[in-house]
């Protein structure tokens, strides 16, 4: 007989998988829990399974192993941890980490199989050395480890001490708010210290509905690397917080620029702490997205000024925020929740080896991520983790929303808890992100993916279907979308335009984001032999589309100014000079700029492009039937009563000919027109010509 596996079911429950169980015999088997022989109750066979139950429960702190006819098996604990059993015992919903008042600062960790962790207590030498100071042995109460310590231990430095079966482990808090240089000490600060002026009066952005949101997504570094963006804070926070900066043209460059743009919402590519082998914060010349998470609650140290000084880029983050909010423009961060750099070295695998993860079997771990480790959402302290972390920034921070990096792969209760308790605090907090459908040991009605959006209320998705329909596959650099003249995507569009794939008020609409190719680079690859001003036209018609489709519209920086990463598809690691933003191409193609500062203005006066519940899209929006091939024209009523408008009619031609459209009886007011955003009042009636790869509003007013 063959033993496949052997693991913990419950605490006193082993099963034992076998190839041919018909040749066990019982009185071969035996059972150690480290030195301690445990007893067999009794056993019984079901399937290839043989099942054990013990006397007493397995010690978790000690390895368990089977012995059968001196083969030795490891029991996995694993299938342990989502019992209600492990829970039962373990689960503590207390805070964690390092708790600092003046007087005294508890330390909490929670680690159910350690044998031992103590606190250790380090003193900074110099930016580069520490010494250690004390060795502070921590209690246990059912897996959650405590100390307090008495003075004020504002700006000390700790980490802790984890014994696990035969290791002796150091780990950062996986709590910790704030870290030594590159991330690798925890220290404990007074957060009060680290409010900049105002902090406490700031105001937040107010969202009603997400369709309000124009959403913006940039790169801290990426909004300052280059040298004409006009900044002395070049690549940090601090960038964010410089008045009336500008190009060599004159042009309005980082903040000014957003603000200029008119967009409601910026969202950050990661700020928290991304590891130090992709970016070393003493030396960071080498650039990455920072989609590698390190210390969760602790932003990244390289886009501080002084990463050696723990406090420093709290300060200055909240500064950006304070900034921001300053001049109306909410901050949307994203998380990445879903695995966590080099997971298998982590402080997570250090402090209790394989809870945090997903496994398909043993020694197997879930892969959808992509990066090896799938974060075990489902886990109830991994969850906690996740829930303290995102309330954490919202509350401290002062965010604005949450964009989640690969959301499919958190389970759905994960992402509704999160959502209920951030609304709690902040009703405008918005909650999106990328709802792939990623090969992860989740079942599939647990996944919090597109297709499950009726379970997840309130919370946003990123529409790929209008993206592709737009500008084409992204896998596939000769596929064309609908505004490079692709007839076949025009029904699929239309289905987008009515949010028949997803609410209204779920779908984020957008033609290109930080991942893949850039709109700009996509047109050009697709459409080789094109002309500048064709493929201008394309951007401006992918962009009329976004901004007048109802939904939450989504802009890639830069993209607003044709945006080229030189046709890279994936610059996650790649020099600054690919992924930075070139303000000198604001000034190369300003009316592009003007064409989506425009639109964007037209929709944040208009609500009848912001409805954000279905039953007033269904019975506001209209499509004009047998418009001329690749032509497309709906219009809008103003159900709702908000508008100015009564009607509004909106129409494109993506044809390189000019083409035209009959519409409905009544004076219709061109408002907006491609070719001259500034060419408004025309009355129109009956037909509305179309010039080649052109694109249209016009209304009637109310009375
Ligand atoms: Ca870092």
């Amino acid at each position: 007989m063959r033993i496949i596996k052997s693991y913990l079911n419950v605490f006193n429950k082993i099963i034992i998988t076998v190839d041919d169980p018909s040749q066990f015999k019982s009185y071969n088997l035996s059972v150690k829990n480290h030195e301690i022989k445990l007893n067999i109750k009794k056993y019984s066979i079901v399937d290839n399974n043989i099942i054990l139950t013990l006397y007493e429960d397995v010690n978790i702190k000690k390895n368990c192993y089977i012995i059968y006819e001196n083969i030795k098996e490891k029991v996995w604990y694993y299938p342990l941890y989502s019992t209600k059993e492990f829970n039962d015992k373990f689960f503590h919903n207390c805070i964690l980490g390092a708790i600092y008042n003046k007087y005294h600062t508890i330390f909490r960790l929670w680690s159910p199989p350690a044998s031992e962790v103590k606190l250790i207590l380090y003193k900074k030498v110099n930016d580069k050395k520490f010494t250690i100071i004390d060795k502070i042995l921590m209690k246990e109460s059912n897996g959650l480890w405590s100390t307090s310590i008495k003075g004020d231990m504002h700006n000390s430095y700790y980490n802790y001490e984890v014994r696990i079966y035969e290791e002796l482990n150091e780990v950062v808090d996986p709590y910790a708010k704030a870290v030594s240089i590159n991330g690798l000490v925890s220290v404990v600060l007074d957060l009060e210290k680290s409010n900049p002026k105002g902090w406490n009066n700031d105001i937040l952005p107010q969202l009603d509905n997400y369709n309000d949101a124009i959403i913006y997504e940039a790169s801290i570094r990426d909004l300052s690397s280059h040298p004409q963006s006009g900044t002395a804070n070049n690549k940090k926070f601090l960038s964010l917080t410089e008045k009336n900066t500008i190009s060599p043209s004159g042009l309005s460059t980082g903040i000014n620029h957003i603000k200029e743009l008119g967009i409601t919402h910026l969202q950050l590519m990661p700020i928290f702490d991304f590891s130090f082998k992709s970016v070393d914060e003493e030396n960071p010349d080498k650039y990455n997205w920072g989609y590698d998470p390190q210390n969760y609650n602790v932003p990244e140290g390289s886009y501080s000024t002084n990463a050696y000084d723990p406090i420093c880029r709290i300060i200055e983050l909240k500064t950006m925020i304070y900034h921001l909010h300053q001049n109306g423009i909410a901050v949307n961060m994203d998380v990445v929740y879903n695995h966590i750099y080099d997971g298998f070295n982590s402080n997570f695998q250090k402090i209790f080896p394989d809870y945090y993860f997903r496994f398909i079997d043993k020694d197997t771990p879930s892969n959808g991520s992509g990066c090896g480790n799938d974060i075990a959402s489902e886990h109830l302290m991994v969850r906690k983790f996740i829930i303290d972390s995102t309330l954490y920034w919202a509350k401290e921070y002062h965010l604005d929303g949450f964009r989640f990096d690969l959301m499919g792969l958190i389970d759905v209760e994960t992402m509704n808890m999160i959502k209920n308790k951030l609304k709690n605090i902040n009703k405008s907090i918005m909650i999106y992100g990328e709802g792939w459908d990623l090969n992860t040991t989740l079942p599939q009605h647990l996944k919090s993916t597109y297709t499950n959006a009726p379970k997840l209320e309130d919370i946003a998705f990123f529409n790929d279907k209008i993206r592709d329909c737009l500008s084409g596959n992204i896998f596939d650099i000769k596929d064309k979308g609908f505004i490079m003249g692709n007839s076949l995507m025009e029904e699929d569009l239309k289905k987008c335009i009515s949010s028949k794939y997803i609410l209204v008020s779920q779908s984020i609409n957008y033609s290109c984001c930080h991942d893949n190719r850039t709109l700009w680079d996509k047109i050009t690859l697709s459409c080789s032999d094109e002309n500048i001003e064709n493929i201008k036209k394309m951007v401006k018609l992918s962009s009329f589309i976004i901004l007048t489709t109802p939904g939450i519209p989504f802009i890639y920086s830069g993209e607003e100014f044709c945006r080229t990463k030189n046709g890279e598809d994936n610059s996650f690691n790649k020099a600054d000079e690919i992924n930075w933003i070139d303000w000198n191409r604001k000034d190369e193609f300003l009316d592009v700029f003007e064409h989506y500062k425009t639109l964007i203005s037209i929709r944040k006066n208009h609500y009848i492009f912001r409805t954000s519940n279905m039953v007033d899209l269904k019975n506001s929006l209209n499509f004009i039937e047998n418009t001329q091939k690749n032509t497309l024209s709906f219009i809008m009523k103003d159900v709702s009563n908000k508008d100015s408008w009564k009607y509004v009619l909106v129409a494109f031609n993506v044809n390189k000919t000019e083409k035209s459209i009959d519409i409905p009886c009544g004076k219709w007011t061109l408002d907006f027109d491609s070719n001259n955003i500034d060419k408004k009042g025309l009355i129109i009636e009956n037909r509305l010509l179309l010039k080649p790869l052109s694109s249209y509003i016009l209304y009637i007013k109310k009375g």
